[in-house]
């Protein structure tokens, strides 16, 4: 049985990874053991061990690491460097933009996986959430080259900053629950707001108030005025595509709990019919769900509350725009923590493991047929 490490099991990305792994009957073809750099003893599946203890992480054959960029940068070039061969899968974004790793999303780049195994490739990462959403949601678009350009404005869930931001969003809402209703609304109104800047109002790590508000700005800031969250929807949609798209975009965090919303302008290559854009989009994945452009089916199929906790991706409001040929304007909504984080990375170790017993199997045959 191949030996999968998981690291930050705890966290938002990982606890969602391991109910996967738990549902989708995955834990029984592997022999898992989950690591921790805060927790030590029994974990839910048995000993933990030590998330910087090289000699435990090289016994196995593919490690998750779930834990953030900082781990990676700090254990994965030692590891190669002791001479570990084995599969590295990332959720963090610190190997995206290194040429010898592939951001694995198979539903769009299977192709490119297979080959990367073929050619004996070790480290695999997921893509950024929005930009796996995006592509879940487009994929039967780039797939036909159609696509000239993509402007994307981003609504993005508290929990995509991690467990500790969305436990803070829920101390903030949790804060704000007294409130005399018989008052007047302004008086209201203002009694509200003055909560949100008092000194005690919990943000340490949101920094800021998300309940009753949202943060125009998602990760770092860049010299050309851009976010590194904007930066990224374009470089890892090229990287994952193998193209050269311009891609815009605005990233805003709200106060949704879980899923990733994004309003998508496409400029396509192609002016094609309303029918003919819905049945390509629609064909693309068995996840992708056109839903149609009507108030009703919006507000019932196309929110953070419909979509959570599943991994399904319903684009609506599509509409060919007035602003010329090949111009149209769509909504689409993804549970940024299973297919903009912990799917593709469960699904890629179920590749690997495959890939892995093809190979054995084809070995063994080989030598069966050599033998007198
Ligand atoms: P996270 O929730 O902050 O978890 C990361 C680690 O933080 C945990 O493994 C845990 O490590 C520690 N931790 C600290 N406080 C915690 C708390 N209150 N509850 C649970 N764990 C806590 O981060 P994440 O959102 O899972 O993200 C992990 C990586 O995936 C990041 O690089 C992120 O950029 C990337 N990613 C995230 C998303 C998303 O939607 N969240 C999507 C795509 C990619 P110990 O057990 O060792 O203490």
């Amino acid at each position: 049985m191949m030996k999968l490490g998981i690291i930050g099991w705890r966290g938002m990305v990982g606890s969602v990874l391991l109910d996967r792994l738990k549902t989708c009957g995955d834990l029984e073809r592997f022999n898992t053991t989950l690591f921790s750099s805060t927790q030590k003893g029994l974990g839910p599946l048995g000993e933990l061990k030590d998330s910087f203890d090289l000699k435990s992480l090289s016994s196995m054959d593919i490690i998750i690491s779930c834990q953030g960029s900082d781990y990676t940068q700090n254990i994965h070039p030692r590891l190669r460097q002791i001479g570990w061969s084995g599969y590295w899968i990332d959720a963090s974004s610190f190997l995206r933009d290194k040429s010898n790793v592939l951001i694995t999303l198979d539903p769009v780049n299977q192709k490119d996986i297979e080959s990367a195994l073929e050619n004996n490739q070790k480290d695999f990462v997921g893509g950024n959430c929005t930009v796996s959403l995006m592509l879940m949601a487009l994929g039967g678009l780039f797939s036909k080259n159609l696509v000239e350009w993509v402007n994307c404005v981003t609504y993005q869930a508290a929990s995509g900053a991690g467990a500790a931001q969305l436990k803070e969003l829920f101390s903030q809402i949790s804060y704000l629950k007294e409130m005399d209703l018989a008052q007047d609304i302004l008086k209201l109104e203002k009694t509200v707001n003055d909560k949100l800047s008092r000194s005690d109002f919990p943000s340490k790590s949101l920094q800021h108030p998300l309940i009753g508000n949202l943060l125009p700005w998602i990760d770092s800031e860049m010299e050309n005025g851009m976010s590194k969250e904007e930066w990224k929807g374009e470089f890892e949609t090229n990287k994952i595509l193998g193209k050269k798209i311009p891609i815009e975009s605005l990233c805003v965090r709200v106060g949704a709990f879980r899923c990733h919303s994004q309003a998508l302008t496409v400029k396509l290559k192609e002016d094609i019919s309303l029918k003919q854009f819905e049945e390509l989009v629609d064909s693309h994945n068995q996840w992708v769900k056109v839903i149609p452009n009507n108030k009703a089916d919006s507000l019932k199929y196309l929110t953070p509350v419909a979509v959570s906790g599943s991994l399904s991706i319903p684009v609506g409001r599509i509409r060919k725009l007035s602003l010329g040929p090949g111009f149209f304007s769509l909504f689409t909504v993804g549970d940024q923590l299973l297919w903009g984080a912990a799917e593709p990375l469960r699904r890629m170790a179920q590749i690997i493991l495959n890939h892995t017993e093809q190979k054995q199997d084809l070995r063994r045959d080989y030598e069966l047929s050599r033998s007198p």
